[in-house]
């Protein structure tokens, strides 16, 4: 199929959109594809849209642009890469019951069965069907394309206060660190220490900040994501990750520590130091994945009468909630993106996040893309 505008099929209230569309891949080797294919149609329970904003994530590098070392959940099948999609919905299948054309949505990027004990919790991400389990960019089609497939049930209304580019930072970012903070509940009686303040852990720094937290310490090894962590204002303080950091965060608080901490570094170090400059009773969330962790139990942990949390992605619920926040909060989760590009440019983008001298990096359509 030609991409030209004699294949433009017209959609009541709607524009019209193409029959065929561009789609980006990731076969490996740090290479993007690009191809064309014919726009799906949805089936039953199903919208598709006009993919507005589709962001970049950590775990796209982790496990499947230099090499496919995922498995399970995060096992790469060959589909349409990208898990983080915001956009309008142009055409709805049979049986959908809350959303229409022309809404403005995210996708919650993994679709359960709906049914088992996880599901019903909210959290997709942990749904124990072997079956209908399958995330968007890993399992199935995800939202590096012009226009992509989604379950109604995995759609999340974006108010329009908010942009496409905000919503996208919502689908995974966000959610995964706004979960992590209710889970050690961040307010405004605390300091709070984030380790790696790449684009999770510069949203859990924004987050950190809207729930009222007085002193912010971000830990980091490249000196771009330190200078954007001072120049949103979204730390108060940033450290060079080295072996003095437990000292240094101690200095900060009068000696005892952070009440609060946030691993998104994965790194053995960094999490040790998040462990160990949070003080007595405090509260620590390891949101990075993959590495490991050194701590002595006793002196590190136990004695101290600390806990800590894995927490792994968030709810449909907690998104909704969020996004609404947001609003509430005038917080925009788009700021932290620093790069936008077009799908044609797929493959400048991904070089670009695995080179980690970038805030988040987008590919963007129509409105979006302008907003530059
Ligand atoms: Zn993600
Ligand atoms: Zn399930």
């Amino acid at each position: 199929m030609m991409w030209n505008s004699t294949t433009l099929r017209k959609v009541e209230g709607m524009a019209a959109y193409r029959q065929s569309m561009r789609a980006a891949f990731l076969p490996g080797n740090d290479k993007v594809e690009l191809r064309t294919l014919p726009v799906p149609r949805p089936g039953h329970g199903e919208v598709l849209l006009r993919v507005k904003a589709s962001t970049i994530c950590g775990s796209d590098m982790r496990c499947i642009y230099h090499q496919h070392l995922g498995r399970g959940p995060e096992g790469y099948q060959g589909v349409i890469a990208g898990h983080e999609p915001s956009g309008q919905i142009v055409e709805v299948g049979p049986g959908c019951r809350r959303f229409d054309v022309g809404h403005r949505v995210l996708v919650y990027h993994i679709s359960g069965c709906g049914v088992c004990n996880d599901c019903r919790r909210g959290y997709m991400i942990s749904c124990t069907s072997e079956k209908y389990r399958r995330a968007y960019g890993w399992q199935r089609d995800g939202g590096m394309a012009d226009y992509m497939i989604a379950e109604e049930k995995d759609l999340i209304a974006l108010p329009d206060e908010l942009s496409y580019a905000d919503g996208a930072q919502v689908a995974c970012g966000f959610g995964t660190v706004y979960e992590a903070i209710e889970k050690i509940g961040v307010n405004g009686d605390h300091s709070v220490l984030i380790t790696g303040l790449g684009p999770v852990g510069l949203a859990a720094a924004a987050l950190c900040r809207k729930r009222g937290a007085q002193i912010i310490i971000g830990i980091e090894v490249v000196a771009e994501r330190l200078r954007l962590a001072v120049s949103l204002n979204l730390c108060d303080f940033v450290l060079n990750a080295d072996s003095d950091n437990v000292a240094q965060v101690r200095d900060l608080t009068r000696g005892f520590g952070v009440e609060r901490a946030i691993d998104c570094s994965a790194n053995a170090a960094a999490r040790s130091t998040a462990i160990r400059a949070t003080r007595k009773w405090g509260k620590i969330a390891f949101v990075g994945e993959g590495g490991t962790v050194e701590f002595n139990p006793s002196p590190d942990m136990i004695h101290d009468q600390k806990s800590i949390y894995g927490s792994w992605v968030t709810t449909t619920w907690l998104m909704e909630e969020l996004v609404e926040r947001l609003v509430r909060w005038n917080l925009h989760p788009a700021e932290i993106i620093t790069h936008r590009f077009s799908l044609e440019d797929a493959a400048q983008a991904y070089a670009l996040m695995a080179s980690g001298r970038c805030g988040k990096v987008a590919i963007c359509a129509d409105e979006e893309l302008t907003l530059k």
